[in-house]
């Protein structure tokens, strides 16, 4: 069965095409140029620049798929968290297709969509799921698809957002993650930063006081490339940290690391190193994309979940334990 995705929580138009839960096509046209020049997302720039780009870019989809949309079995979009206008232009456009074409809707949460996105198929949970984004570093308990408990969250800026940060202080380009990755492999030092939160009793997190200290070393004349080692390696302890307390403390060995910053390989080193079962999205699928959103409805669709109904609204604010 063909599975049509749309995500259109942010600044990105992601559609992507899944079939019997393998991706097949997986399309992402990119808004950071249309952004650069404001520092930042503009919302009503970006649901403008998906309303433009959407129609084409699913036609476009499809025809890499050799199908037409009366091939398609299922349809679904990102219902929220995101940009309000943003998700309605992607959320609106999946529910007249599938009102059209009198196929199922489901209406995905972003969360479980970036998860979906590095869950194996074969995986049952209960299992432990860390996501960390642009918006979000959340730490999860999975007991089943569709049930999540929250054990831990940022008290302030998002993992993502730390690196996003911190690259726009270095003068490096946005998205950050990846230019302060690259920038910290050419580094031959280290500029000095505390783990945050050592010693909490908690499992919270905590990105902007190494935001601040980036800015100290900078203003102190340490070098841009020890700036981003040191950043990169302590917000990378950090995640470890919290994330083997709740280990330790559920008893659970699996963990699913979702979320754009799941693509930074020293990331990805420190908790295969950890021992434990640790997963993570293949190539091109940790960012915003539609083919996560198509796997989760694809995996909903398996497990007998009613598909949506139509006259559900796209929301900005939804916690994953009420999706
Ligand atoms: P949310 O999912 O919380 O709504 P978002 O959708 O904007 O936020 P994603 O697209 O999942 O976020 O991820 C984008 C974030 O991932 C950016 O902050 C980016 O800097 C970060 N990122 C991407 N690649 C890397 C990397 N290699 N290392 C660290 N961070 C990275
Ligand atoms: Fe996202």
């Amino acid at each position: 069965m063909w599975v049509l995705g749309i995500d259109t929580s942010c600044d990105d138009t992601g559609v992507g095409l899944v079939r019997d839960g393998r991706v097949v096509v997986n399309l992402v046209a990119s808004q950071v140029a249309l952004h650069e020049a404001f520092g930042g997302v503009v919302p009503e720039l970006a649901s403008r620049e998906h309303l433009k780009v959407l129609r084409p870019l699913t036609e476009r989809a499809l025809g890499e798929a050799g199908i037409g949309p009366e091939d398609l079995g299922l349809i679904a979009a990102t219902r929220g968290p995101g940009l309000i206008g943003a998700l309605l232009v992607g959320y609106t456009f999946a529910k007249g297709l599938a009102w059209a074409l009198g196929r199922p809707f489901y209406a995905i949460h972003h969360l479980e969509a970036h998860m979906a996105a590095a869950w194996p198929e074969d995986l049952a949970p209960p299992f432990l799921a860390l996501v960390a984004s642009g918006g979000h570093t959340h730490l999860f308990l999975v007991e089943d698809l569709g049930r999540y408990r929250l054990l831990g969250a940022t008290r302030d800026d998002a993992a993502g957002e730390g690196f996003d940060k911190v690259a726009r202080l270095l003068g490096l380009g946005f998205p950050g993650g990846p230019e302060i990755e690259r920038l910290a492999q050419e580094a031959e030092e280290k500029a000095p930063f505390p783990v945050p939160l050592k010693g909490q009793e908690g499992l919270d997190f905590s990105f902007s006081g190494l935001k601040t200290q980036a800015i100290r070393l900078l203003e102190a004349g340490w070098p841009k490339a020890a700036i981003a080692k040191g950043f990169q390696e302590a917000a990378i302890a950090h995640l470890g940290e919290v994330v083997l307390k709740a280990v330790e403390r559920t008893g659970l060995k699996t963990l699913l690391v979702a979320g754009g910053v799941a693509a930074n390989r020293a990331l990805q080193a420190r908790f295969q190193e950890a021992g434990l079962r640790v997963f993570f999205p293949p190539k091109g699928l940790s960012q915003d994309n539609g083919a996560m959103v198509a796997l989760a409805a694809w995996r909903r669709h398996q497990r007998g979940f009613p598909p949506s109904p139509l006259s559900l609204g796209a929301t900005p604010y939804w916690p994953l334990e009420e999706a």
